[in-house]
């Protein structure tokens, strides 16, 4: 069964809103709002695919342009010589900004990406404002070392040796459109405390949120150039990634730009770091509280509406306890509400874009025919909505390790549910992909828990609990998922190099 309930009214849109819609958006280099070299292109609701702004089209002039502001700004501009203290006061500045413009960034967000604003407000609009805080703090704490040395071949002598951490330097940043808003803190807030430039290139389908929080980031006064914000394609993106003159890439999105990327930067060797796909193994014992842990897993997978680069997508329920947890999932799924991000009842809003919904639709069309039993959710929404990119959630028993839905990542609402009996084998089968970037654990047993948590293969793991965040805790892949991490002081490692100065004495 399936629900056809109207779907609700969206809210009013927040005056600042309007009058930020209304606006042809501009580019952000060197501290001016500019007009973008290849004109602009149209950003749509994908509640109803309707045109909703033009943004800049950067070209890769712009790039060039903006790469240069961010060198100045970095060699000779006032940032590197600032202290920690004065960058953090002005993180934390911009912190309180976004907090005082939640409603407006939650708005956009919902609009620009379709995700419910409910979910913008408590999830990606607050994290953002704390993980700029949160890097504000760090901002005067990062030190270097003493170290004692005692060459072999100088006996007697002696020195002092101390490490420095310096910034990167110039650092270019491409983001995917799944959490526009808090994806361009997570990349920008520790570059900008280790002291390095940005130069920050969003998703084309969800550049709005990024382009407002450049405005906010000039009215928090950071200086010319630290941040620059080129709105675009793929190709603006290429040309930052390849550029000799950037020291530093960082990149989240798919794993076949994530090898466009590390073959671009070998030009000049510049670092890289990536955060890529995931097929994140869920396991639900038959011990844990099946009613907590059947709406985990609903939660898992459907948060964000599956668009989670850890999002639970392969769940193991073990043999006793797979029928009852099954039917749970697939209960809450067939009740679940699909609408506009707008209307406050809504759980889940439509995907980004019509390429995504067709991908998604592919994959569940691909799992019937494979053989899979697919449990399917609500009705699509009509009416105004029946434009819009919705898909329904989709629950699929009867899966094996070798069908495309259980391999691939799908970036949607789709999960597989697949029972077990021995532990070892599950976690050979948890490991058994290219991916490493998160999983879950549900069980009473903490020893088993802890023990499982060492099997798996992937940079986190929850138990009892998914998709928690937090500015403090690292985040990032194992394996083909990527490298380096986000968040944490672990992060400030990607923005940093390390100097070894040597004083004889
Ligand atoms: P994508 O192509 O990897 O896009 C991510 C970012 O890279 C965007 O800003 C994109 O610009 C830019 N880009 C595209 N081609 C580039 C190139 N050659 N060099 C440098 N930058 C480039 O991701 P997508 O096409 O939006 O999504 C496809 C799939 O990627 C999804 O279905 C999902 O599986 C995965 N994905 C993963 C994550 C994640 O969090 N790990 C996030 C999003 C998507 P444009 O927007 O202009 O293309
Ligand atoms: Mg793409």
């Amino acid at each position: 069964m399936t629900t056809t309930e109207a779907p609700s009214q969206p809210i009013d849109i927040h005056p600042a809103v309007t009058a930020f819609l209304s606006r042809t958006q501009k580019i952000l280099i060197d501290g001016e709002w500019r007009e973008a070299g290849g004109g602009t292109f149209n950003v749509e609701d994908p509640a109803t695919a309707r045109t909703i702004s033009a943004v800049g089209k950067g070209a890769t002039h712009d790039i060039d342009l903006a790469v240069q502001a961010a060198r100045r700004a970095f060699d000779d501009g006032p940032w590197r010589r600032m202290s920690g203290r004065e960058r953090g006061r002005l993180l934390f500045k911009l912190a309180d900004l976004i907090e005082e413009h939640a409603e407006e960034f939650a708005q956009l967000e919902s609009l620009d990406n379709g995700k419910p604003v409910t979910v913008a407000r408590a999830a990606d609009v607050a994290l953002t404002a704390e993980h700029f805080r949160y890097y504000g703090g760090w901002a005067d704490k990062i030190e270097g070392e003493t170290i004692p040395v005692a060459p072999p071949y100088t006996p007697g002598a002696q020195y002092l040796n101390y490490t420095v951490r310096e910034p990167v330097g110039v650092v270019g940043q491409i983001i995917p459109w799944n959490f526009p808003l808090l994806m361009a803190a997570w990349k920008m807030g520790a570059a900008l405390t280790a002291g390095c430039t940005v130069i920050l290139k969003p998703a084309e389908q969800t550049p709005l949120s990024a382009i407002r929080l450049g405005e906010l980031i000039m009215e928090a006064g950071f200086p010319n150039g630290v941040v620059n914000i080129v709105t675009g394609f793929g190709d603006v993106g290429a040309h930052l990634a390849a550029h000799d003159d950037v020291d530093k890439v960082a990149f989240t999105g798919s794993t076949e730009v994530g090898h466009k990327i590390v073959a671009a930067s070998a030009g000049n060797l510049k670092r890289v770091t990536i955060e890529l796909g995931g097929k994140s193994p869920n396991v639900v014992f038959a011990d844990s509280d099946l009613e907590t842990s059947a709406i985990g897993a609903f939660n898992a997978i459907f948060f964000n509406h599956g668009q989670v680069c850890s999002a639970g997508s392969r769940l193991f329920i073990e043999g006793s306890a797979y029928d009852e947890v099954v039917e749970r999932i697939g209960d809450l799924t067939k009740k679940i509400k699909l609408g506009p991000g707008m209307a406050l009842d809504t759980q889940m809003g439509p995907l980004v874009s019509s390429e995504q919904r067709e991908r998604v639709n592919g994959y569940i069309d691909a799992g019937h025919k494979e053989g899979g039993t697919g449990i399917v959710g609500s009705d699509l929404p009509q009416g105004d909505l029946a434009g819009g990119h919705f898909v329904r959630p989709t629950v699929f028993k009867n899966v094996n390790p070798d069908m495309s839905i259980v391999r691939e990542e799908i970036f949607g609402p789709v999960v597989c549910a697949m029972p077990f009996d021995d532990v070892e084998e599950l976690a050979a089968q948890a490991n058994n992909t290219n991916y490493g970037l998160a999983a879950g654990i549900w069980t009473k047993d903490i020893g088993k828990a802890h023990r499982l948590a060492s099997l798996i293969r992937a940079g986190t793991v929850w138990i009892n609990c998914f998709n928690m965040f937090d500015a403090a805790s690292p985040f990032g892949g194992f394996k083909q998922s990527g490298y380096g991490r986000e968040m944490g002081h672990h992060a400030l490692d990607n923005y940093l190099e390390t100097k070894s100065v040597w004083v004889g004495m």
